[in-house]
């Protein structure tokens, strides 16, 4: 979380609690209901879809279009306690276990995401992902606080320098809504944590500096767009001003938990940044919504490649419809999909960890189906520092004599001459 004491910039909004409004008729709204409202001082129409509409209409419906689009808001009325949440969703069993033994990650989504599942059960994917269960208690074999071992390839606090050539700044330990599988549970929202602050910043960028090899950067947290545009604008600013760093990239949720927060003051600051990448953290075709697509909008046309991010999770995104659904969607709103990841085994996430065979299974069930394009490469990212490893299927079936057998997605066999030993050109060869 951003030390406020530290950062000479604009410090996070204080976390408050939302209280739930009582469910109110539509017909005594104040506002219309879809299509997009303008927000006060975001420039362009921001859009509300239905969905969000229909849940603000019976939670909040004396807050005006420009709170509600308004990222700051978003933030300080996030929801936080199970006592607020259970007035808007009927938990489960397993989500009241959550709420009687409490959780070790802490309880955050903000009104908006809540928005998307708040009529769905919770079987529904979205609420999975982001609603607390007791299962979170139960830690099974191999699981661990750090399973990738980030904290021993630390040169300086908040930085990961495992591959030669780029660097992991963990900004801050905040963010949006905290996803019940997260690799950082150990940091995020947990106020003792060391990254975002000033002090940390500085060792940070003052190791970059001196480590020439260092030509990619890239901002993680935490979520780094939860922080204030001075503050991104001051951090990527200090980066870009090292001679070898080529290329900065930005993780992030922000376009899924908290779309409002793509303001046009936010693109104006980060296309100042060229070569910018984003990488967007999504996890089921229910987050994609008008205002997803707005956020992701926003920041293509900045210029800004935009790819994705999705952790396998079971009974959440681990069937091929639905992840082709997800890979479908962010491809027409300009993401390219990066990466599939095997959720890495954090402590108390056995619940939603598959087989590596699954997400083999998920990348042969997309290959040939749909375009290249919209197919990330699935990888394992090894525990203890290991770093990531593609896993895909193997479309090798042997070699016949000077002929390679390969198969294709339909599992028909095609041969191709590729001989074990190149022939000579008959140049040269004395
Ligand atoms: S957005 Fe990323 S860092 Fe934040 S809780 Fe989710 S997985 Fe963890």
């Amino acid at each position: 979380m951003l030390d406020s004491g530290d950062v000479p910039l604009e410090p996070l909004p204080s976390v408050v609690t939302a209280k739930p409004r009582k469910r109110q008729t539509l017909l005594t709204l104040p506002f219309a209901p879809f299509p997009p409202t303008r927000t006060r001082d975001r420039g362009p129409v921001f859009p509300v879809g239905p969905k969000t509409q229909a849940f603000r209409n019976s939670f909040y419906p004396r807050v005006a279009d420009a709170q509600w689009n308004d990222w700051r808001w978003q933030l300080k009325s996030r929801i936080t306690s199970y006592q607020d949440l259970g007035s808007m969703l009927a938990l489960s069993e397993a989500e009241q276990a959550a709420a009687n033994c409490g959780a070790p990650l802490p309880l955050a989504i903000t009104p908006y995401y809540l928005s998307l599942f708040h009529d769905q059960g919770p079987d529904n994917g979205v609420r999975r992902s982001i609603v607390p269960t007791g299962f979170e208690r139960l830690v099974n074999p191999g699981e661990a606080e750090d399973p990738l071992g980030e904290d021993h390839h630390s040169p300086v606090p908040g930085l990961v320098h495992r591959y030669p050539d780029r660097v992991l700044f963990l900004t801050t330990d905040y963010c949006a809504a905290y996803c019940r599988y997260c690799t950082r549970s150990r940091r995020v929202g947990k106020k003792a944590c060391s990254s975002g602050n000033r002090k940390h910043w500085d060792a940070a960028i003052d190791y970059i500096a001196r480590t020439p090899s260092v030509r990619d950067v890239l901002l993680s947290g935490g979520d780094p767009l939860t922080m204030s545009d001075a503050a991104l604008d001051y951090l990527l600013g200090r980066i870009r001003a090292i001679p070898h760093v080529e290329v900065m990239r930005i993780g992030t949720k922000a376009p899924m938990v908290l779309p409002q927060r793509i303001t046009p003051q936010l693109t104006r600051v980060l296309r100042r940044y060229h070569p910018l990448m984003i990488s967007v953290h999504c996890t089921h075709p229910g987050e994609l919504s008008p205002e997803s697509a707005e956020a992701f909008k926003r920041l293509a046309d900045a210029g800004i490649p935009l790819g994705s991010q999705t952790v396998l999770l079971k009974g959440i995104n681990d069937d091929v419809p639905t992840l082709k659904s997800l890979m479908h969607g962010l491809l027409k709103n300009r993401v390219r999909p990066y990466y599939l990841y095997h959720c890495d085994p954090v402590q108390g996430t056995g619940h939603f960890r598959t087989s590596v065979a699954k997400g083999v299974e998920m990348i042969e069930g997309l290959r040939g189906h749909t375009s290249g394009y919209a197919i990330p490469t699935f990888v394992v990212d090894a525990p203890g520092g290991g770093g990531k490893i593609p896993v895909n299927p193997d479309y090798i079936v042997g070699q016949d004599g000077d002929d390679l057998v390969l198969r294709n997605f339909e599992k028909k066999q095609f041969r191709t001459h590729d001989p074990l030993t190149a022939p000579a050109c008959g140049m040269g060869d004395k």
